[in-house]
């Protein structure tokens, strides 16, 4: 086992260094496993994932601690004994410190104030998630992020060490674990101290901001989103152009978002109610233009289809009707009023021959649930209901359709 001097615990901010190569092992996956005699690189640890960055030319694409040794995973491979030039993904490292050391600061005031353990922890590409276990409010979530952004107000030292055995225990901090040895403490001046792995800002005035964005129910505690430093200020500016672009949909003032949106669904409503009505008087005045049938009676987009062999194969939609009635609501509502006019079926087609059609089939007196399936065999379609009413969708052509009913009984 090579011994790697972990650089990252030294100096968190370190993000460009030369080291020795000394080994470089080929896996089985085509990548190569390299092992330096130091390295900035922090292995996945603690909730916080791998640095990426450049070893010599070559790409890390992961970094994890395997038995003791720090493994470095490229895409190519590096000659043993070569010195080389690293340098990390700078910005993703110190993005990632803002929010791990935002989250030390949050968890720790939640455990000083509330008594409740992180008990999962989650940092993502664009958030994070802090798993608590017991329930907080808004309000009491609000708070603690007030106090939060004191704290890195105030600019107070981050400390790390490993203390030993005889120290650590007699120290209190929050721990996941339950180990004695080996065990780094990353200490906050006087608001938190907490075992953890990874590398930290050194002042909480690095942290900028610490913003939670939500807090669910989640296993008898609480699930909250928190986002800090650059990533929180992308967060708002994301927000900022998602408000402005609503503010300018609706010619809005941006505080004013939601008092518009609500007179919008109100106006929205009040149509609605209106077209409803609309709807019934049209259809009302479509049926009553229709004289009493011997036989079925068939409508296409809201106009009557004379079903005798003379005429054409279908008389041009009415543009008013078909315009305005598109519901299923009216399709079922002239349906109702089409079957006492006819001593068969009443037929409401409505769409296209390219599209197909959605169709509503009503009838007095002969069962259509029975009927279903040989109309859904000539027509190419898919529905069923009620023996006095059926519905469903069609891709046979009006042609079709109309032949259908001129003959069926
Ligand atoms: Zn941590």
């Amino acid at each position: 086992m090579m011994k790697t001097e972990k650089l990252y615990y030294s100096d968190s901010h370190l993000t460009a260094f030369s080291a020795r190569v000394l080994r470089c092992d080929s896996l089985e996956d085509g990548r190569f496993a390299v092992v330096l005699d130091r390295t900035a690189f922090f292995p996945e640890g603690g909730g916080q994932l791998a640095d990426t960055g450049t070893i010599g030319e070559v790409r890390v694409l992961d970094v994890h601690e395997k038995k003791g040794e720090i493994l470095h995973y490229l895409a190519s491979a590096l000659p043993e004994q070569a010195e080389v030039h690293c340098v990390l993904d700078r910005e993703q490292r110190l993005r990632r410190m803002q929010n791990h050391s935002g989250e030390h600061v949050f968890s720790g005031l939640v455990h000083s104030t509330y008594g409740y353990d992180n008990v999962g922890f989650h940092m993502g590409e664009t958030c994070m998630t802090i798993d608590f276990s017991g329930e907080l409010t808004w309000e009491q979530v609000l708070s603690i992020e007030h106090r939060a952004n004191k704290i890195v107000r105030e600019n107070r030292p981050i400390r790390t060490s490993f203390p030993p055995p005889e120290e650590l225990a007699s120290l209190d901090y929050r721990s996941k674990l339950e180990l004695t040895e080996n065990v780094r403490i990353v200490e906050i001046e006087g608001v938190d101290r907490c075992a953890c792995c990874a590398p930290h800002v050194s002042f909480t005035g690095e942290i900028g901001i610490i913003k939670a964005l939500s807090c669910e129910r989640h296993r008898g505690g609480v699930r909250i989103e928190v986002v800090c430093g650059m990533d929180a200020l992308e967060n708002f500016n994301a927000r900022q152009q998602s408000v402005t672009e609503i503010s300018n949909l609706l010619s809005a003032k941006r505080g004013e978002v939601s008092a518009a949106v609500e007179h919008l669904l109100a106006e929205r409503d009040e149509l609605k109610f209106a077209l409803t009505a609309a709807e019934r008087r049209l259809t009302a005045a479509l049926a009553d233009a229709v004289p009493e049938t011997d036989g079925n009676l068939l409508f296409l987009n809201f106009a009557a289809v004379p079903l005798n062999s003379s005429a054409g194969t279908q008389r041009a939609a009415d543009p008013n009707s078909a315009g305005i009635l598109k519901s299923d609501v009216a399709q079922r509502e002239l349906v109702n009023l089409l079957v006492p006019k006819c001593s068969c079926m009443a037929a409401v087609f409505a769409g296209s021959d390219e599209t197909g059609y959605r169709y509503v089939i009503g009838s007095a007196n002969t069962d259509l649930r029975a009927k279903a399936k040989e109309i859904n065999a000539a027509l190419s379609g898919r529905g069923g209901g009620r023996p006095e009413m059926i519905m469903g969708s069609c891709t046979a052509p009006a042609s079709v359709i109309r032949e259908f009913f001129r003959s069926a009984v």
